[in-house]
């Protein structure tokens, strides 16, 4: 881990690096972010590995212009609206995704949706025009510590899992972006932060607020929960029935041949499976089975959040 003051040559320095899918640290207007080259599965894995996150939270895709989201989402007038007025800033709007989108899955944690922003902070702003890609960047942070507003914060907590740290002082507003979900036509807010709710409705009529006992709840929790297959699924599979689909997991595949398969790592590979698990749960999904068997996968490291996932989806559809 190196600690770089932001000069142009540092953030050239940076870019490369998350062009490469290293994970690099960087200031916002809100709190460090750790970033990572939203369009690598693998680089995305690595920035829950490095949290340490027990859970797959879906992350917040930064860029410059507006017009860099272009091939990401699918916008839409409040969406035009919010950006004009509040971008860049402390706002993350969460737009329903194009089927097209270059971003990860599991950057979205699976969801239809994904959330963007573009920060109000020169070094970040010149770090993604220089990597021209988008950015995803949750709080530099291990899983439950505060979120960083300095460098050294940083430093504390992520050391050997940050390439990187840009510094650039201290973060100007040092709580996170207001988080609006535009997907739905009751704009609602998911996470309260600087942009106010009155502030939102001095330019869209009226803002919501999820609550917990929100007839239908959208707090980012039970967003993050949202995204199950049609089909059943068997967890910690040691066979698979003729008309199970099977997501395999290891070396050690115990059906050779015949059964229609997917091997999340065939190495055995945590981050490797973490960047596969949605797009092979999708693509089983679509297939004609009765259900998806899926392997052990050890509750180690990514492990956890990966077996939180496949519980969360194979939980009866009524309970989740
Ligand atoms: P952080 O990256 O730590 O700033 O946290 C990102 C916040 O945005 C979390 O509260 C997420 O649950 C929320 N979020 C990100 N993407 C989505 C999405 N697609 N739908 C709903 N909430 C989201
Ligand atoms: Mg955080």
């Amino acid at each position: 881990m190196t600690i770089l003051a932001a000069s142009p040559a540092a953030i050239a320095q940076a870019a490369a690096l998350l062009r490469e899918g290293k994970l690099v640290a960087f200031p916002t207007e809100t709190v460090y972010g750790l970033g990572a080259d939203a369009t690598n599965d693998r680089a995305v894995a690595a920035i829950y590995a490095a949290k340490g996150r027990p859970q797959f939270n879906p992350l917040i895709a930064h860029v410059a212009e507006a017009r860099d989201l272009d091939d990401l989402i699918v916008w839409n007038d409040a969406a035009r609206l919010l950006a004009e007025h509040f971008w860049p800033g402390p706002l993350t709007l969460v737009l329903p995704r194009r089927a097209d989108s270059p971003v990860a899955l599991l950057a979205s944690a699976g969801l239809d949706t994904l959330a963007v922003r573009i920060p109000a902070h020169p070094v970040a702003l010149e770090l993604l025009r220089a990597t021209g890609r988008p950015v995803v960047a949750p709080s530099a942070n291990a899983s439950g510590k505060l979120s960083p507003t300095t460098p050294a914060h940083v430093a504390e907590s992520l050391s050997d899992n940050v390439e990187l740290i840009l510094a650039g002082g201290k973060c100007a507003v040092g709580v996170e972006s207001t988080v609006l979900d535009l997907t739905t036509p009751r704009p609602t807010i998911l996470r309260p932060g600087a942009i106010t709710r009155e502030m939102l409705e001095r330019q869209l009529s009226r803002v919501f607020e999820a609550t917990h006992d929100d007839a239908s709840p959208k707090s980012p929790g039970m967003m993050a929960s949202h995204y199950a297959p049609h089909l059943p699924l068997r967890l910690e599979a040691t066979t698979v029935a003729p008309d199970e689909a099977l997501l395999a997991f290891g070396p050690d595949v115990f059906v050779k041949g015949g059964a229609t398969r997917l091997n999340l790592s065939p190495t055995g590979d945590l981050t490797e499976a973490a960047s596969n698990l949605f797009a092979m749960l999708r693509q089983l999904d679509q297939l004609h089975f009765n259900g998806i068997a899926v392997m052990p996968i050890p509750a180690l490291g990514l492990g956890i959040a990966i077996n939180d996932r496949l519980q969360r989806a194979a939980a009866p559809r009524d309970a989740v």
